[in-house]
C-alpha cells in the first residue's frame, strides 16, 4: 500500500538519537535549545519553545494569552479536532469560521461577517486561531487587520505548515500573529516522533510558555518572588504541565530542519506535477496562492459531483483496493458526536460540510517516487471511469 503521507530518515538521523541515548542527558540537554536556535534560523521569529506535541504547544499558547473560563476561541471546522479542543481544556468556549471553498482555509469574508456581528451581540472572540490546512497559508494580513480592529489574538496552527512563506514572510516569523505553533508528528513536514513548537516574537509570551511546559516553575532567580532560599531553589508561578521535548527528539528534529528546503522542494515538484496528471480528471484540487509558498503537507481533490457519479465514499474505497492509501482531511470539527452535545450540529458551517463530502487526500511525501504517484493518478482515473 502507497501511505498517503511518510516520514524520511537517514543514517544521520539514526546516529544522531544513538548518540544522545549515550550521553549523559536523555531529557533536558543540551539537544532542545539547540534544536530550537536552528528551527529559529529556518522559519525566523525571535523565540522558539520546543514541547511534546503541537496539541500541548497550542494549549501553552492559549494559556499564555490569557485565555480561560468566560473567553472565546475561533478556529476553522476544517482541522484536527486539537485546534478548538485546547479551547476547551482551557476552560474556555470555542467557536467556528466557515472556511473559503477554493484554499479550503478559515474565510476571511466569513470572519469579517462574524466579527460585525459577534460586536453587535458583544461577544467578539479573544482568540482568532487560522489553520494553514495543507501547508497553503491563511490569508494573514487581512487576518491581522481585523485582529488590530476587533481586539483579538491570533494563535497561527501552522502544524501542516513549517517552510511555508506567506507572501514576504516565512510561516513561523509571527510576523501578523502572536504565536505560531508547529508539528512534528511523522506525517508532517518534519519529525521528532511525537513533538510540536510554539514560536513568538514577544519575550514576555516567550517566558510564560516556558514555564507553563515545565510546570509553571523556573530557576530564573530575575523572575522569582522574594529572595532564593538556597542555590537550589526555583519557584512555581504559574500553573503549568510537564509537556517537555526529551533531547532524543531533538536531536533527531536538529537533523530533520536541516532537510527542511529539500522536503518542500520535492514536495513543490510532486504536487506541480499532480496538478498536471490531474487536468482531465473530474477533481477539483485545493487553490494554491502564487503569492505564497505552502509546504504541501496534503495534496487534497474535491471529487466533482458535476463531473463524476463516482462518490467520495466509492473513490475512496476504489483507491484502498487499488493500493493506494488515500486518506480524508478532514471531518469537520463541529460535527463530531463531543461538539454535537456541544451544541453544534450538521449545516452549521456549510462549506467545510459541503467540502468534506467530496474530499480526498492523496499520497503526497518526499520519498513518493515519480513511478508510484503514476500508479495513484491511474488508479484514480480507473476508479473514477467507474
Ligand atoms: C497534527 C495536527 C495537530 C496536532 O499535532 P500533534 O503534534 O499530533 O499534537 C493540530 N492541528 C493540526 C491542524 C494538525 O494537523
Amino acid at each position: 500500500m502507497i501511505p498517503y503521507g511518510r516520514q524520511h530518515i537517514e543514517q544521520e538521523e539514526i546516529d544522531a538519537v544513538s548518540e544522545v541515548l549515550q550521553s549523559d542527558f536523555i531529557t533536558q540537554g543540551p539537544k532542545v535549545p539547540l534544536f530550537e536556535a536552528k528551527v529559529i534560523k529556518a522559519v525566523g521569529g525571535k523565540f522558539a519553545l520546543a514541547v511534546n506535541s503541537a496539541t500541548s504547544a497550542l494549549h501553552i499558547a492559549c494559556l499564555a494569552l490569557g485565555f480561560g473560563r468566560d473567553k472565546l476561541l475561533w478556529t476553522s471546522p476544517n482541522s484536527f479536532v486539537a485546534s478548538s479542543n485546547v479551547g476547551l481544556l482551557c476552560g474556555g468556549n470555542v467557536d467556528f469560521v466557515d472556511i473559503d471553498p477554493g484554499t479550503l482555509n478559515m474565510s476571511v469574508t466569513q470572519l469579517r461577517k462574524k466579527l460585525e456581528q459577534a460586536e453587535k451581540a458583544s461577544a467578539l472572540p479573544d482568540i482568532v486561531m487560522p489553520v494553514h490546512f495543507g501547508g497553503e497559508p491563511c490569508d494573514m494580513r487581512e487576518i491581522h487587520n481585523l485582529a488590530r480592529q476587533y481586539g483579538f489574538a491570533i494563535i497561527e496552527d501552522a502544524s501542516h505548515a513549517i517552510g511555508a512563506h506567506y507572501r514576504d514572510t516565512r510561516i513561523g516569523d509571527c510576523r501578523y500573529s502572536d504565536i505560531t505553533v508547529f508539528s512534528f508528528h511523522p506525517v508532517k513536514i518534519i519529525t521528532t516522533a511525537e513533538g510540536g513548537m510554539a514560536m513568538t516574537n514577544d519575550a514576555g509570551l516567550a517566558e510564560k510558555m516556558a514555564m507553563l511546559r515545565t510546570h509553571g516553575v523556573t530557576r530564573d532567580t530575575d523572575l522569582f518572588v522574594g529572595d532564593a532560599d538556597g542555590p537550589w531553589s526555583f519557584q512555581q508561578l504559574e500553573l503549568g504541565l510537564n509537556y517537555r521535548m526529551t533531547d532524543i527528539q531533538a536531536a533527531l528534529g536538529a537533523i530533520q530542519i536541516s532537510r527542511l528546503e529539500a522536503f518542500i522542494e520535492r514536495r513543490q515538484v510532486l504536487a506541480k506535477q499532480y496538478d498536471e496528471l490531474l487536468k482531465n480528471l473530474p477533481v477539483i484540487s485545493q487553490i494554491r496562492h502564487a503569492d505564497n509558498r505552502s509546504s504541501l503537507h496534503l495534496y487534497v481533490v474535491r471529487i466533482d459531483p458535476d463531473a463524476t457519479d463516482v462518490s467520495r465514499k466509492q473513490a475512496f474505497a476504489g483507491m484502498r483496493s487499488g493500493g493506494v492509501g488515500v486518506n480524508v482531511h478532514y471531518i469537520p470539527i463541529h460535527t463530531h458526536p463531543y461538539y454535537q452535545k456541544l451544541g453544534f450540529g450538521a449545516g452549521d458551517f456549510p462549506q467545510a460540510e459541503n467540502y468534506y463530502a467530496q474530499a480526498l487526500t492523496l499520497p503526497l511525501y518526499p520519498d513518493l517516487s515519480d513511478e508510484d504517484q503514476l500508479k495513484v493518478v491511474a488508479t484514480l482515473k480507473q476508479v473514477l471511469d467507474g
